[in-house]
Order: structure tokens, then sequence, then C-alpha cells
């Protein structure tokens, strides 16, 4: 895939990219390697300043970020900016945080004497150069929410970024050295991925986190482990969206539509299936597909648009795909379904919903990565349960309910690294984020993030 600005909205090659060669990666691994030696003996206060520094300095470019972000992948334009201020939110949440969560801890007294010690830490180590291999979709919440915990803790990056979303790759690095960061810090390298391998394998980098799909996800924790290194993975997600007779069904319709469409329908947390019991389901449908039609399909830099182009022309053939498949096999189009006909350019794809899906359709099994939901009726807590967990994934999910009992029964049996109950899911830097399953393994944000890259060292005294 070449390294290159593909303007969704119109298909345009805006600018394109040379790949660094082997003798640049290596000038940049030995920048990383370098600049770990003298950041992990940085103070919480130095790497504070520096964090908060680079927050003041996003916040300031957010509107042209935002821009560059929507020209890149094709987000509305107003959302790009939400996710810029997103970014600043966690750097500082870091910069302010870090050090407590990264606090010695006292195991047990009873422990400690019982080890035979007279005193015993956990002490919290960086683990070295990380290497994170990153997708467009939020192209820098993606990578912000990685490194600001990365960095706090010590620890020196090196960005892979998806091919499409180069000039953003490239602000990244800019935006950490305008910071103050010293040289080989953060740095973007512009490679293929069939580079990632050799990068990974570099004795100077210790670890890796990937986000992006499940062969990415797989190809790079193969290397990994063959390598012994340690990787967190945020893969993708097929998340349920259920609905009980208690749920308020307005509300629960209309927070469906955004937890559907957000970032075009692109994100891993989108709630994809939504399993409606039967008791609210005509409300529900009705409010859910009129809801879906009313969006507005357009330019992502207009700011009264709703749902902007795919991301790619293959990202659209891959939905629309899936689409034909299900309804070759019976499925019902309540809305959308097709290309738009007033765009004849740009990978657009109306808002769409699924019902009469069925296990026998790709849909069912796979991400929709897109803004197609598919609709189920359920019968029973038995039956929300069972469906919402027949697939792959696992990563969140969502559950609207009033009833206690059905509440701890979601808790005790859900498949997923997060139950949103009467809301969609949302990540925040003080909530841990990940999946189970063939979402991945391993937590982003909060404590639990920063700390998978961490050496958790035990000091033992006698
Ligand atoms: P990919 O998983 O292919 O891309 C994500 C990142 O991984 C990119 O930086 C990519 O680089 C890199 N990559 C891809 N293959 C390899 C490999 N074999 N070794 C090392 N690095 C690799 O995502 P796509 O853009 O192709 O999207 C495909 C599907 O993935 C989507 O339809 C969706 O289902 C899922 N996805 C999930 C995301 C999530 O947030 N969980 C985000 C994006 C996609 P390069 O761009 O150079 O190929």
């Amino acid at each position: 895939m070449a390294i290159a600005t593909v303007d969704p909205t119109t298909g345009e090659t805006l600018m394109t990219f040379e790949a660094l060669g082997p003798e640049e990666v290596e000038a940049r691994l030995a920048a990383a390697a370098a600049a770990f030696a003298r950041h992990r003996l940085t103070s919480f206060a130095e790497r504070a300043a520096l964090l908060e520094r680079a927050a003041d300095l996003l916040e300031a470019d957010e509107q042209s970020i935002a821009r560059t972000m929507t020209t890149e992948m094709g987000k509305p334009v107003a959302a790009a900016r939400a996710e810029a201020a997103k970014c600043v939110k966690a750097m500082r949440w870091y910069a302010r945080n870090a050090e407590q969560l990264l606090a010695d801890e006292l195991p047990a007294d009873d422990d400690v004497r019982d080890s035979g010690a007279v005193r015993a830490v956990v002490h919290y180590r960086p683990l070295g150069v990380i290497l994170a291999v990153m997708p467009w979709n939020f192209p820098l919440w993606q990578v912000v929410r990685f490194a600001a915990p990365a960095l706090m803790a010590g620890n020196t990056c090196l960005l892979k970024h998806a091919s499409n979303v180069p000039q953003t790759a490239l602000y990244l690095q800019e935006l950490f050295r305008r910071a103050g960061y010293p040289e080989g810090c953060f740095q973007t390298l512009l490679i293929g991925s069939g580079a990632v391998e050799g990068v990974l394998r570099d004795r100077r980098v210790a670890a890796a986190t990937l986000t992006g799909s499940e062969p990415a996800g797989r190809a790079v924790a193969s290397v990994a482990g063959d390598e012994i290194k340690k990787t967190v993975l945020e893969l993708g997600g097929s998340d349920p969206y259920v609905v009980m007779p208690t749920a308020n069904v307005e509300r629960a319709a209309d927070t469906a539509v955004t937890a559907r469409v957000q970032n075009n329908g692109q994100s891993c947390i989108a709630a994809k299936r939504f399993l409606v019991h039967d008791d609210v389901y005509e409300r529900f449908e009705e409010r859910f597909v009129s809801a879906m039609r009313a969006l507005t399909v357009g330019d992502p830099m207009e700011e009264t648009t709703d749902v902007g182009p795919l991301s790619s022309e293959q990202g659209r053939d891959d939905l629309e795909e899936l689409v034909d498949d299900a309804v070759r096999l019976g499925a019902r189009t309540l809305c959308g379904g097709q290309r738009p006909k007033d765009r004849d350019r740009g990978w657009f794809y109306e808002p769409t919903i699924l019902a009469g899906v069925t296990d026998a359709m790709r849909i069912h099994r796979e991400e929709a990565f897109g803004p197609v939901a598919t609709l189920y009726r359920i019968g029973s807590l038995d039956e929300a349960v069972e469906l919402a967990n027949d697939t792959s994934f696992g990563l969140s999910s969502n559950v609207w309910t009033d009833d206690e009992d059905e509440v701890r029964r979601f808790v005790r049996d859900l498949e997923a690294g997060g139950i949103f109950f009467n809301g969609m899911t949302a990540s925040h830097p003080g909530l841990p984020f990940g999946g189970v399953k063939r979402s991945g393994y391993g937590r982003e944000l909060a404590g639990q993030g920063i700390r998978e890259f961490c050496n958790a060292t035990t000091l033992s005294y006698r």
C-alpha cells in the first residue's frame, strides 16, 4: 500500500511519501534507544512538563489538525476537532496522574514476613523502546492514548502509522519535538507493513502495541511471540447493543444512531448488532430507522454533515460485499443498502439497517466497518445473552435496562472488556479499555494501560 494522502471525499491523491530506507530506519532505532537511556532517568515532574506542553500545542492546533485528519480519512470535521480535544485531555490526565499510578506498591506485611524479607516493594520501571502500529480511524487518539502513558512511564516511542494518514503521523512527531522532547523520544517511521517485522525483531525494541485488524494483530503478535516481546492488541469488535423491556426506548434508539455511525461507522467500539426485546421492538425499530434515514451524508468538511465517506475504496467495497451477501441470503434492508445516488465521487455508503440476519450471513460473524447496523429481535434475557456472545469478538457491549436482576446477569455473563449500561461505549483516560476473545488482549488507558509497558520489579530486602 502506497504511503499517501488520498482524499476519500473525492478519491484524489493529494500527496505521496517515500518509505524510509533501511539506513533511515536504523538511524531512528539508534535514536530511540539513545533517547530511552536518558528519558528513563528523568523525573515525573520533567516528563509531565513536556506532556503538558504537548497538550497546549495540540490544543492550539485543534482546527488545523482536524482538517488534516478529515482530508486524510474522511471523518466529519467536528468529530475530528473533538478527537483532538480528547487527546489534549488524555495528555493532561497522564501528566497529572502517572506518578501516582506508578507509585511503589507495598505487599501485605504478612506476605513480606512469610517471604523471609523485612521489606518488599513492587517498583515500576519503564521497558524501553515501544513500537506502536496504529490504524487510521482515530489517527490522533489511537496514538496519543498509547504515547501519553508510555512517555510518562519513561519509555520512548516508534510510530508506524497506517499508510493513508502520513500527514497526521508526521504532525505527531513534530508535535512532540516542538513540545521539547529530546530527539528520539517520539519518532514516526514512514514504512509499509512489510517493514514492521524487521523493526520489531530489532534488539533495541522492547515491546509492541497494535490497534487494527485481526490479521495485522496476528502478524505482529507472532513475530513478537517469536522474540518473546510483550504485546498489547486492540483489534476489531462487533459490539452488541441490547435493549430490554424496562429501557427508555426513545433514548436507546436515539443513542443507537450515534453509537453506530460515529466516525462514519468505522470504530472498533461502535455498536454493530442491535438486539431488541420483542416487547419494545416495534417502537425501537421505527425510531431507529427514521433517525438513520434522516442523517446527512456528505462532505465531511461541512459542519452539518453527519456521515462522511469511508476511509478507502477497499473499505467501502468490503462493506458493500457484506451487505450484498446478507441481502442475497434473505436479509431485509430497512434503510440504505447502497451507495448514495447523488455522489459520483468518493467512497460513500448510505446509513443502513438490516433485519432478518441469520448465522449463514457473513455480517453475522464479521465486523461491519461502516455505517451498517444489524437489527435482531429477541424474546428473553437468555436469548439476549446468548446472541450477544455469539461472536468471536469481545471488545465492549451496551445494555439498556432498569432491571437490577438483568444488570447482574449481564455483568456475570457478557463476554466483553466493557459493559456500558444505558449509554453507548466511550473511552475515557481514567477507564481501562480493551477486549477479550479475538478483540485482543491487554488494556490501554487508566492505571492498567500505563503499567502494560512497565517492568513491575519486585524489590525484596532481607
Ligand atoms: P489494518 O489492520 O490492516 O491496519 C492497521 C495497522 O496495521 C496499519 O498501520 C497497517 O499498516 C498495519 N498492518 C497491516 N498489516 C500488517 C502486518 N501484516 N504487519 C504489520 N503491520 C500491519 O487495518 P485496515 O486499514 O486494513 O482495515 C481492515 C479492517 O481492520 C477494518 O475493516 C476493521 O474491521 C479493522 N480495523 C479495526 C480497527 C480498530 O480500531 N480496532 C482500526 C482499523 C481497522 P498499513 O496501513 O501500511 O497497511
